[in-house]
């Protein structure tokens, strides 16, 4: 098998939340809608996961809305404005595209959007207070970005956001994709006061096609197919109680020895960029950077250099995996941090999870040696 470092891609799924989502699947086959013994015993399994997620994440479980991923948790919450007056909206240039896209719509439906740069791969809280206007309604930044790992000052752009809402007496929704920040920083909902964030499962050892929108008040929220009722109206469609339960232990699995694990990716990482460093490479991700991303300069096109790894057995990203799609959507989130266009274009992204060795890392080493130095 190809030794992984693709992670902030996807990861692969855990011992653990594979274990529980087949328990769930056998043990709780009903619909938690349903008003039978079978119904009321998967309902009660979902609030029971539902509180756990919750407690995790140091938030009230009625805040924690289970979607299909971060997609639809995103999607969700930016539909939802479409119920609203228009106003303005803030967002930051280096968003996920799950966001980014969003705002076609928005435009169309009379919103004025407006952009935050993120000069070295971050949002100034200065340009955030000088750009807030009465118009502002809405102001989206993201956790940690997913191309470069960059961890934004999330507390720091909120608290400017609440001391303009006081000194304007209007409410100003703050809206943060934490997808990457998930058990990988210390993410901290309630110490940072954002109105809003999405989770995904699979970035962290989860099954895929599950996520979480967080709420801050999920009253104020006016969902865009609540359908059923299900997720109190906020989301509807029958639950995914199985990814759901595995997702909750994939959250568990990850805050678990959180410091230890982060430390001891930090070290990898460190390894890595000085092994890299010292064969002339430019490191892309800033200092401030998740240790479970590292994004660098390759001497050869993105698809050229990652393919040459590839057929030395390592899978690793030519930018977002998601974004390849979309081409040339990394190359412009480097640009927007200052990145000239000529190393963009040769961007790497290494991405570790709990599971990423040093004897892989050294192996990855090796065979940057040898591409380089022929
Ligand atoms: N936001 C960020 C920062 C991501 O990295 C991703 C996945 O690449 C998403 C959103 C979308 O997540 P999902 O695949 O769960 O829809």
């Amino acid at each position: 098998m190809a030794i992984y470092f693709d992670n902030a891609a996807t990861t692969f799924l855990s011992k653990r939340a594979r274990e529980v989502y087949l328990y769930t699947a056998e043990n709780f086959g009903g619909n938690p809608s349903s008003v039978h013994r079978e119904g009321h015993k998967a309902k009660e399994e979902l609030d029971r996961n539902r509180d756990k997620a919750a407690s995790l994440l140091g938030v009230k479980s009625s805040s924690v809305i289970f979607t299909s991923g971060a997609t639809e948790s995103i999607t969700a919450f930016f539909s939802s404005l479409l119920w609203q007056e228009p106003g303005e909206i803030l967002i930051s240039k280096i968003e996920h595209g799950a966001v980014a896209s969003q705002m076609a719509i928005l435009k169309r439906f009379g919103w004025e959007v407006n952009t935050l740069k993120a000069k070295g791969g971050f949002v100034s809280a200065e340009e955030l207070r000088e750009k807030l206007t009465p118009k502002t309604k809405v102001v989206a930044v993201m956790a940690v970005n997913n191309v470069t790992g960059a961890i934004q000052d999330i507390k720091g752009l909120v608290s400017v956001v609440r001391e303009f809402e006081q000194a304007n007496r209007k409410k100003v929704f703050f809206f943060s994709d934490s997808v990457q920040a998930l058990g990988k920083t210390g993410l901290d909902l309630t110490g940072s006061d954002v109105d809003g964030a999405s989770f995904s499962s699979h970035k962290i050892n989860g099954p895929r096609g599950v996520g979480i929108l967080y709420l801050k008040n999920p009253n104020a929220f006016r969902s865009y197919a609540p359908a059923g009722g299900q997720e109190a109206g906020r989301r509807g469609g029958t639950e995914n109680l199985p990814g759901i339960a595995a997702f909750t232990e994939a959250i568990s699995e990850w805050c678990e020895n959180r410091a230890a694990n982060e430390e001891r990716i930090r070290g990898l990482n460190k390894t890595l960029r000085e092994a890299l460093t010292k064969l002339n490479l430019e490191i892309l991700s800033p200092e401030n950077s998740t240790p479970y991303i590292l994004s660098i300069a390759g001497t050869l096109p993105s698809e050229v250099f990652s393919r040459m790894l590839m057929d030395k057995g390592f899978c690793v990203s030519s930018g977002s995996a998601c974004s390849n799609n979309a081409k040339g959507k990394s190359e412009s989130i480097y640009e927007a941090m200052g990145i000239k266009h000529e190393l963009a274009r040769k961007a790497i992204r290494i991405s570790f999870d709990n599971n990423s060795s040093e004897e892989d890392v050294n192996l990855l080493i090796k065979a940057f040696q040898e591409i380089i130095n022929g």
